[in-house]
């Protein structure tokens, strides 16, 4: 590839640039996309698949932070972005529906009960039910816990089909899809950003980064806006018997973060897990097959097909940040939350190039604390706010 002109460049071929790509070639833009690897090698193709209402943030917090009003619509638009997975994922992707938070304590179920009131009376969001330890039991066998909140709203996706799903239709749309070239620099030059690669510049209108927490010199100060925060996921061995489970997935309220996923094919896709920092800690295998035995029990000594790790971009208070700076526009912090978040950005930043950027900037606009998790703890805490009861 030698100089390539085109309206909007896109950084990035996971959910975000993905689908930002998809919005954008549909409203008619000339659309590139540079990635350097494949699509879904970040955390596209390595979550947890569950495609979830809100933010990190947990309800109480957003209310605290940002006010009723405020915080209602920030929620209001997220429930958008589940309706937009279920449309573009369609038949394809293995949706199940409804996750549930599991109480990992007694005293997180009062905790989530005060969490769904919070949602029905504030947010007008009553999709949830409680169950108590005895439905519990009954809903969801095998799973260790006290009680749980099911989100109706709330469903499970095979999160690697969900990229292709993506990359099929945002070439379908139109846009190109350069794999393999890392965008390794930036700049300005007469009007036009310039994105480098080894391979020649992509010569832009505009600039979508969609990189998640790798962003190598591309922008300086972008990275004072999140912190990488590493998380741990395996995938067990068909199971002969897979526990009747009346949700597609489930997360609990433990600091370990614990979350998992049944799959097509009967496995369970098990992660936990907050690591502050790029760097992959030893022994995470072994410690991860534990926070299995706390889960599940008896899939404990289930063989494991496979594990891995992925890093998620993290902000101080579990929300997204975007930003526009003369047509660089930046798509941050999607804290662990991101599979439906990300996929709603690529239509807001659409709808924003086109002058329709009301959504972009509620998100623009979130005040941010400039402190970062320096343990394990305050790492876990940060992407367990989407599990933190009230
Ligand atoms: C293990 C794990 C479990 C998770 N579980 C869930 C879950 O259950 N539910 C949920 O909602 N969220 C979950 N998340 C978070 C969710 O996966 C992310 O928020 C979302 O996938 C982020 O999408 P993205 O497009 O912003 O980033 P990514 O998917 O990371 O995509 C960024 C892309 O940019 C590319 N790139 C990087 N640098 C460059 C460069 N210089 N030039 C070109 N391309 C570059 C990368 O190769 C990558 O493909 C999880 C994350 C992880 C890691």
């Amino acid at each position: 590839m030698s100089s390539l002109r085109t309206e909007i460049c896109v950084v990035g071929a996971g959910y975000a640039g993905l689908s930002t790509a998809l919005h954008a070639a549909k409203r008619g833009y000339d659309v590139a996309i540079i990635e350097a690897t494949r699509p879904g090698a970040g955390a596209s193709g390595r979550n947890g698949g569950q495609v979830l209402p809100g933010f990190a943030a947990d309800p109480a917090a957003m209310i605290a932070e940002f006010g009723e009003t405020r915080a209602r619509a920030l929620w209001q638009i997220s429930l958008r972005g589940l309706d937009k997975v279920r449309a573009l994922a369609g038949n394809a992707c293995d949706i199940r529906d409804h996750v549930a938070v599991v109480a990992a304590t007694k005293a997180d179920l009062p905790r989530l009960a005060r969490q769904a009131a919070l949602r029905r009376d504030v947010f007008g969001d009553d999709a949830t039910a409680i169950l108590d330890a005895d439905a519990f039991k009954r809903a969801l066998p095998g799973l260790a816990g006290h009680g749980a909140l099911i989100d109706k709203r709330a469903f499970s996706i095979d999160p690697v089909k969900y990229v292709a799903a993506l990359v099929g239709q945002a070439k379908s749309a139109g846009a190109a899809l350069y794999e393999r070239r890392p965008a390794i620099g930036i700049s300005r030059e007469n009007g036009k950003w310039h994105v480098a690669t080894a391979k020649g510049d992509v010569i832009a209108d505009r600039v979508v980064l969609a990189a998640n927490v790798d962003l190598p010199g591309l922008e300086a100060g972008t990275e004072r806006l999140l912190a990488p925060v590493r998380t741990f996921m395996l995938e067990t061995a068909p199971l002969a018997k897979f526990p009747a489970w009346a949700t597609g997935a489930a997360y609990d309220t433990s600091k370990a973060l614990r979350y998992m996923r049944r799959t097509a094919d009967g496995r369970l896709q098990f992660g936990a897990g907050g690591w502050p920092g790029r760097g992959n800690p030893p022994l995470a295998e072994t410690w991860l097959r534990r926070a299995l035995h706390k889960a599940l029990p008896d899939l404990a000594r289930a063989k494991i097909a496979r594990a891995w790790s992925g890093l998620v971009d993290v902000t101080t208070d579990g929300m997204p940040r975007f930003a526009d700076r003369e047509g660089l526009i930046h798509l941050v912090g999607f804290c662990g939350h991101g599979v439906a978040l990300t996929t709603l950005a690529g239509q807001i930043v659409a709808d924003a190039i086109e002058g329709e950027d009301a959504d972009f900037r509620r998100f623009a606009g979130l005040p941010q604390t400039p402190t970062w998790p320096t343990s394990f703890g305050q790492a876990a805490q940060l992407i367990l706010g989407r599990a933190a009861p009230v």
